[in-house]
Protein backbone atom coordinates (compact mmCIF):
# COMPACT_ATOMS: atom_id res chain seq x y z
CA UNK A 1 0.00 0.00 0.00
CA UNK A 2 1.02 3.57 -0.07
CA UNK A 3 0.42 6.61 1.79
CA UNK A 4 -0.23 9.58 -0.48
CA UNK A 5 -0.91 13.37 0.51
CA UNK A 6 -4.75 13.93 0.25
CA UNK A 7 -4.58 17.47 -1.66
CA UNK A 8 -2.82 15.30 -5.13
CA UNK A 9 -5.75 12.92 -4.73
CA UNK A 10 -8.14 15.82 -5.13
CA UNK A 11 -9.33 16.28 -1.65
CA UNK A 12 -9.58 20.18 -0.96
CA UNK A 13 -7.48 20.33 2.48
CA UNK A 14 -4.59 23.02 1.05
CA UNK A 15 -3.97 25.44 3.05
CA UNK A 16 -6.24 28.03 0.65
CA UNK A 17 -9.27 25.46 0.58
CA UNK A 18 -7.85 23.58 -2.26
CA UNK A 19 -6.61 20.92 -3.89
CA UNK A 20 -3.86 19.78 -6.01
CA UNK A 21 -5.00 16.75 -7.95
CA UNK A 22 -2.28 14.35 -9.59
CA UNK A 23 -3.85 12.46 -12.23
CA UNK A 24 -1.66 8.91 -11.05
CA UNK A 25 -2.25 9.69 -7.64
CA UNK A 26 -6.12 9.88 -8.18
CA UNK A 27 -5.95 6.83 -10.24
CA UNK A 28 -3.98 4.92 -7.48
CA UNK A 29 -6.32 5.69 -4.90
CA UNK A 30 -9.09 4.76 -7.43
CA UNK A 31 -7.33 1.38 -7.62
CA UNK A 32 -7.34 0.84 -3.80
CA UNK A 33 -3.47 1.09 -3.89
CA UNK A 34 -3.15 4.42 -1.97
CA UNK A 35 -4.63 5.90 1.39
CA UNK A 36 -5.05 9.46 1.08
CA UNK A 37 -3.64 11.40 3.86
CA UNK A 38 -3.35 14.81 5.32
CA UNK A 39 -0.80 15.55 8.21
CA UNK A 40 -2.14 19.14 8.91
CA UNK A 41 -5.36 18.45 9.11
CA UNK A 42 -4.31 15.00 11.17
CA UNK A 43 -2.54 17.57 13.65
CA UNK A 44 -6.05 19.63 14.43
CA UNK A 45 -5.68 22.51 11.74
CA UNK A 46 -8.37 24.32 10.23
CA UNK A 47 -8.78 24.13 6.31
CA UNK A 48 -8.52 26.77 5.15
CA UNK A 49 -5.55 28.04 7.28
CA UNK A 50 -2.87 30.62 7.71
CA UNK A 51 0.32 29.48 5.22
CA UNK A 52 3.34 27.97 7.21
CA UNK A 53 6.83 27.24 6.82
CA UNK A 54 9.66 25.14 8.43
CA UNK A 55 12.03 27.44 10.10
CA UNK A 56 15.01 25.19 11.57
CA UNK A 57 13.17 22.50 13.92
CA UNK A 58 10.06 24.50 14.45
CA UNK A 59 7.13 25.40 11.73
CA UNK A 60 5.62 28.99 11.84
CA UNK A 61 3.15 30.81 10.50
CA UNK A 62 2.71 33.43 8.01
CA UNK A 63 1.49 35.48 10.85
CA UNK A 64 4.53 34.17 13.59
CA UNK A 65 1.88 31.60 15.44
CA UNK A 66 4.48 28.49 16.59
CA UNK A 67 2.56 25.70 14.86
CA UNK A 68 5.27 23.10 15.48
CA UNK A 69 3.42 20.87 17.95
CA UNK A 70 0.48 20.70 15.33
CA UNK A 71 2.79 20.15 12.85
CA UNK A 72 4.43 17.37 14.75
CA UNK A 73 1.17 15.57 16.31
CA UNK A 74 -0.13 15.32 12.44
CA UNK A 75 2.81 13.29 11.16
CA UNK A 76 3.00 11.16 13.81
CA UNK A 77 -0.92 10.65 13.53
CA UNK A 78 -0.34 9.96 9.46
CA UNK A 79 2.62 7.62 10.38
CA UNK A 80 0.02 5.60 12.77
CA UNK A 81 -1.98 5.16 9.32
CA UNK A 82 0.92 4.46 7.34
CA UNK A 83 1.85 1.42 9.74
CA UNK A 84 -1.58 0.35 10.07
CA UNK A 85 -1.91 -0.46 6.10
CA UNK A 86 1.86 -1.22 6.33
CA UNK A 87 2.98 1.33 3.54
CA UNK A 88 6.39 0.90 1.90
CA UNK A 89 6.32 4.14 -0.08
CA UNK A 90 4.83 7.78 -0.04
CA UNK A 91 4.18 9.64 -2.74
CA UNK A 92 3.91 13.32 -1.02
CA UNK A 93 3.23 17.27 -1.78
CA UNK A 94 6.49 18.52 -3.45
CA UNK A 95 7.78 21.76 -0.94
CA UNK A 96 4.93 21.83 1.61
CA UNK A 97 6.32 22.14 4.96
CA UNK A 98 4.75 19.22 6.11
CA UNK A 99 5.02 16.79 3.11
CA UNK A 100 7.59 17.82 1.02
CA UNK A 101 10.83 15.92 0.48
CA UNK A 102 13.54 16.95 0.14
CA UNK A 103 13.22 20.72 -0.58
CA UNK A 104 10.92 23.03 1.51
CA UNK A 105 10.60 26.70 1.87
CA UNK A 106 12.82 28.76 4.15
CA UNK A 107 10.61 30.17 6.72
CA UNK A 108 10.93 34.02 5.05
CA UNK A 109 7.52 33.30 2.77
CA UNK A 110 9.55 34.61 0.26
CA UNK A 111 9.63 31.51 -2.46
CA UNK A 112 13.20 30.38 -0.91
CA UNK A 113 14.03 26.89 -1.07
CA UNK A 114 16.37 25.09 1.17
CA UNK A 115 17.38 21.06 0.90
CA UNK A 116 15.36 20.50 4.07
CA UNK A 117 12.35 17.93 4.27
CA UNK A 118 8.62 18.67 5.81
CA UNK A 119 7.96 17.03 8.74
CA UNK A 120 5.68 14.03 7.89
CA UNK A 121 8.19 13.55 5.16
CA UNK A 122 11.16 13.35 7.08
CA UNK A 123 9.16 11.13 9.63
CA UNK A 124 8.07 8.67 6.71
CA UNK A 125 12.12 8.60 6.06
CA UNK A 126 13.20 8.05 9.36
CA UNK A 127 10.41 4.76 9.71
CA UNK A 128 11.43 3.28 6.39
CA UNK A 129 9.06 4.83 3.99
CA UNK A 130 10.14 5.78 0.68
CA UNK A 131 9.38 9.19 -0.17
CA UNK A 132 8.40 10.86 -3.67
CA UNK A 133 6.82 13.57 -4.47
CA UNK A 134 4.59 13.78 -7.39
CA UNK A 135 7.05 15.31 -9.38
CA UNK A 136 9.08 12.39 -9.48
CA UNK A 137 6.52 9.70 -10.35
FE1 LIG B 1 -1.49 18.40 1.09
FE2 LIG B 1 0.24 17.49 2.88
FE3 LIG B 1 -0.45 20.05 2.88
FE4 LIG B 1 -2.23 18.24 3.64
S1 LIG B 1 -0.32 18.70 4.67
S2 LIG B 1 -2.59 19.94 2.26
S3 LIG B 1 -1.72 16.54 2.31
S4 LIG B 1 0.63 18.98 1.26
Amino acid sequence: MIIVSACLAGIRCRYDGAEKPCAKVVRLVEDGKAIPVCPEQLGGLPTPRVPAERKGNKVIRKDGVDVTEQFNRGAQEALKIAKMVSARRAILKARSPSCGAGQTYDGSFTGKLIDEDGIFAHLCKDNGIEVLTEEEI
